[in-house]
């Protein structure tokens, strides 16, 4: 299968299955934006769930947050975004389609020129570069385009941003929490939200959005600790999140931003990219930003941003180290890997193999036929099962297509309620992945479940 074939199949099935839409389509769609439908939203709040538990809650060093979306403008002036926070665009005269000036010329070139703006007009025109959609020759001179989403705000002169990133309301509450939690440092403080990017070419599905969720921690460490082995350790830890995502060791590498592409105040960034049919592309990131973002917000906001250090007396700056997620990418990469085509009995099965806690149905519920003795007791087994697990609950249509529809959304388990349910009080039980079939006595059928999916 050609990798263009795999995200049409994925994008198609995604719609069909209830996934994931192509937001406000009866207006005729909104650039590269989508909505997630049922299953994409019990697979989302999944593996939020997941990272909650992983990175929050089965730790004694973090704590969560959930800040405004809309942060006072000064914090965006602090952490460099209205300043710095830029693409390169160019517009093709002919046609009006917009690019990354950096991409193309990289691209036609192989030559690495973000931020230069003027070179890459001069290279645009000298290398007679043409647009990639209509062909033409006819381009705008390059300019910086800032990526923060403005808005106004009743009480407040002059724009508010809609956040780029999270990380700017865990700053903010970085003295609420010294003040109001007993944390010592090391600790972090994580969050999932929205944030808003307006990015020139949003495209690849939900790949590159203008609205997507982020999974954020900052990570506050005494400067004179060995940042390399915390940096490490992250590392770690966000390959061990993608793995938990279904996500194959092999699809998995590491790519170490050049020093000399360095912010002036990153000391090491890692994007731990996946194969993504279109690439090897950053699923996660990891940064260590040493003291520069509470630095910055002290000095602009004047508040004093310091840890007490109890055992040595001292106060200090903590320095941080920023391991970032992408929800949205989480949830393409987790499809991609889950996904599989099979012949069986000459007809093709289509499979997602999530990971069981990352599914959004646990276990479907079919009674094989409507004869009502069937569905009462279908409908008994569900009302047991119902507060114990997501399930569905399906009538309609030969068993073989209620199969395939429950592998196509990833359903780890179909509990089939036949006609000698009726005597032996059991059901037939089908495992997605091998398809092999067990007679579960229904007074079983929680303890079983319960131990299939843990
Ligand atoms: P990219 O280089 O792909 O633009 P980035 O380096 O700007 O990404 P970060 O600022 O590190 O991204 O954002 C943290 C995470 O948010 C990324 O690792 C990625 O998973 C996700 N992300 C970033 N931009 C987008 C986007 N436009 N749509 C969806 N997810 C995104």
């Amino acid at each position: 299968m050609t990798e263009k074939k795999i995200m049409e199949k994925i994008v198609s099935l995604a719609r069909r299955r209830g996934f994931i839409f192509p937001a406000c389509e009866i207006y005729g769609g909104l650039a590269n934006a989508y909505s997630f439908g049922p299953y994409g939203t019990e697979l989302k709040n999944n593996i939020k769930r997941l990272w909650w538990k992983m990175f929050v809650e089965d730790r004694e060093d973090m704590v969560g947050i959930d800040g405004p979306i809309i942060l006072h403008p000064k914090v965006w002036e602090a952490s460099g975004h209205l300043e710095n926070f830029n693409d390169a665009l160019v517009d093709c005269r002919k046609c009006k389609n917009r690019f990354r000036a950096d991409h193309l010329v990289e691209k036609e070139t192989g030559r690495d020129m973000e931020g230069k703006l003027e070179a890459m007009s001069e290279v645009l025109e000298r290398e007679k570069i043409k647009c990639p959609k209509c062909g033409a020759h006819d381009w705008t001179r390059v300019r910086d385009f800032n990526l923060m989403f403005k808005t106004e705000m009743n009480g407040i002169r002059g724009p508010v941003y809609l956040r780029g990133e999270t990380a700017g309301a865990i700053f903010c509450d970085f003295k609420n929490i010294l003040d109001s939690m007993r944390v010592k440092i090391p600790f972090g403080i994580a969050q999932i939200g929205k944030v808003f990017r307006n990015e020139i070419m949003a495209r690849n599905f939900i790949f590159r959005l203008r609205e997507f969720e982020q999974m954020e921690i900052e990570y506050f460490i005494n400067p004179k600790a060995d940042w390399e082995k915390v940096f490490d350790k992250w590392l770690k830890l966000q390959r061990e999140f993608a793995l938990r995502l279904g996500v194959k060791e092999k699809d998995l590498r590491h790519f170490e931003h050049p020093k000399a592409k360095l912010s002036h105040y990153s000391k090491k960034t890692v994007d731990i990219e996946y194969h993504f049919p279109f690439g090897f592309k950053e699923l996660f990131g990891l940064a260590y930003r040493t003291d520069f973002d509470l630095a910055q917000h002290a000095r602009v906001s004047g508040a004093e941003l310091k840890y007490f250090d109890q055992e040595s007396g001292q106060k200090f700056i903590p320095h941080v180290i920023e391991p970032t997620f992408g929800l949205e990418r989480s949830v393409l990469a987790a499809i991609l890997a889950a996904y599989s085509e099979e012949k069986v009995k000459g007809e093709t099965r289509v499979v997602l193999s999530l990971p069981k806690d990352v599914a959004p149905v646990k276990a479907a519920i079919l009674p094989l036929s409507k004869k009502p003795e069937l569905i009462n007791l279908a409908k008994e087994v569900l009302g047991d099962l119902k507060q114990s697990f997501v399930l569905e609950y399906d009538e309609t249509q030969s068993i073989g297509k209620r199969y395939r529809r429950q592998d196509e959304i990833g359903t780890p388990y179909c509990v089939t309620i036949d006609f000698d349910s009726l005597k032996d009080k059991a059901v037939t039980v089908r495992d997605r992945d091998t398809m092999k079939q067990d007679r579960v006595k229904i007074q079983e059928l929680k303890k079983y479940l319960r131990e299939k999916l843990s």
